[in-house]
């Protein structure tokens, strides 16, 4: 466990992630009755972005810090005009204590969550690592609507749903130390959590590097028995390196009705704002829609198929005299057809640096997600 939110906190990952938790938060208030947060990855709940960590990597330069000072980063868009979820989510982020003076304080997705809810919601914070979770504690220590849990956030998911409000969210955000490991405690997680909870709203964050790495486990969240399943993602890089965080997205189960109109206005702006050397690219899309058939079963992983293949390439033929019947095929690689996902482009805008004067933080090293 050597992952610190603390040097990726605000970055555009977090834009994305956040900005889909508030639009979440946003539909469960739609109705009068509460509902419950489930955070089984919290962190620790509030970074020092003029902090040690922070600056070293100066991530959130590259994040949050261009939609709120476009023109910092040679973009001509206002921050003004940005499409009101966007505007909102930010104003969120400033009115947090800290920031009167500017952004100096990234509210992590519980304190996020927190500051959205109201005084009949709830949530219930699963985090880990002990330093991690003795700031949270300290963080709520005063607001009864929060359960802070020092534990294995997968592990205390079943025991923790369905929430006594029979109406809520849960929000999956893992470090990614080891991707593929991480995909199949998610999917053990969502086996386990569909039993006991079938109609929850599930938001799962995920790295992209590889196209390739990601592409079963979507199709495995688009069978997972979930109704409705949207994917947002937001590329800033192009997916097609493992060593770097390329883009990242969130995969919503269960997403609550007209979800996508509601982000993709906010996406289109995330993209223009937050392009690199290239255009940022998004998709927007239904890997299941209500009534329709899930995908088709995941194909073996493009390691296996390999093997195979190669293992049927020096297989020995069948001999000319031979009546045995040929020898079988390594089975198809082709993926299930899917829909054609919405998407867009904007232009490149320089960087920019913010200063750093607060005294350091401990903390482990920066590990990119
Ligand atoms: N959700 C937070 C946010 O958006 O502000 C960021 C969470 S960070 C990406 C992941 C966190 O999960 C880290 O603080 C790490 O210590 C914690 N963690 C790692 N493995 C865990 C596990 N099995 N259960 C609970 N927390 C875990």
């Amino acid at each position: 466990m050597n992952y610190r939110h603390a040097y990726h906190a605000g970055n555009f990952a977090d834009v994305l992630k956040h900005t889909v938790l508030l639009a979440l938060i946003e539909a469960m208030q739609s109705k009068p009755t509460p509902f419950c947060v489930i955070d089984t990855h919290a962190g620790s709940g509030c970074y020092a972005l003029d902090g040690r960590e922070a600056g070293k990597t100066g991530e959130f330069k590259d994040g949050i810090s261009r939609l709120l000072y476009p023109d910092l980063h040679g973009s001509t868009a206002k921050a003004a005009s940005l499409p009101p979820l966007l505007r909102r989510w930010l104003d969120s982020i400033l009115a947090v204590p800290g920031n009167e003076d500017g952004l100096k304080v990234y509210p992590g997705s519980p304190l996020q969550a927190a500051n959205a809810m109201r005084a009949e919601d709830s949530a219930q914070l699963c985090e880990l690592h002990p330093e991690e979770a003795t700031l949270l504690h300290e963080l709520f220590r005063r607001d009864p609507r929060i359960h802070v849990h020092q534990r294995d956030g997968y592990e205390a998911l079943s025991g923790l749903l369905p929430p006594k409000e029979k109406r809520g969210l849960v929000l999956i955000d893992p470090p990614y130390e080891a991707q593929e490991a991480e995909y199949k405690r998610i999917e053990q997680a969502i086996k386990a959590a569909m039993l006991r909870w079938p109609t929850g709203v599930y938001a799962i964050w995920y790295p992209i590097k590889l196209r390739s790495q990601v592409q079963p486990f979507l199709r495995w969240l688009s069978r997972c028995g979930a109704k409705r399943v949207l994917r947002a993602e937001l590329m800033v890089h192009p997916d097609d390196s493992p060593l770097r965080l390329n883009g990242s997205g969130v995969v919503i189960l269960n997403a609550p009705w007209k979800l996508d109109e509601i982000l993709r206005e906010p996406l289109q702006a995330m993209a223009r704002l937050l392009s690199k050397e290239r255009p940022a690219e998004w998709k927007l899309d239904w890997l299941l829609q209500e009534g329709a058939e899930p995908p088709a079963p995941s194909p073996l992983p493009p390691s296996r198929l390999a093997a195979l293949r190669l293992l049927a390439s020096h297989a020995p033929g069948p001999r000319p005299s031979s009546s045995a019947p040929p020898a079988s095929r390594a089975p198809s690689s082709r993926a299930p057809s899917s829909r054609k996902p919405s998407s867009g482009t904007t232009s490149p805008g320089p960087t920019s640096a913010a200063p750093s004067s607060r005294p350091p933080r401990k903390g482990g090293p920066a590990r990119p997600r």
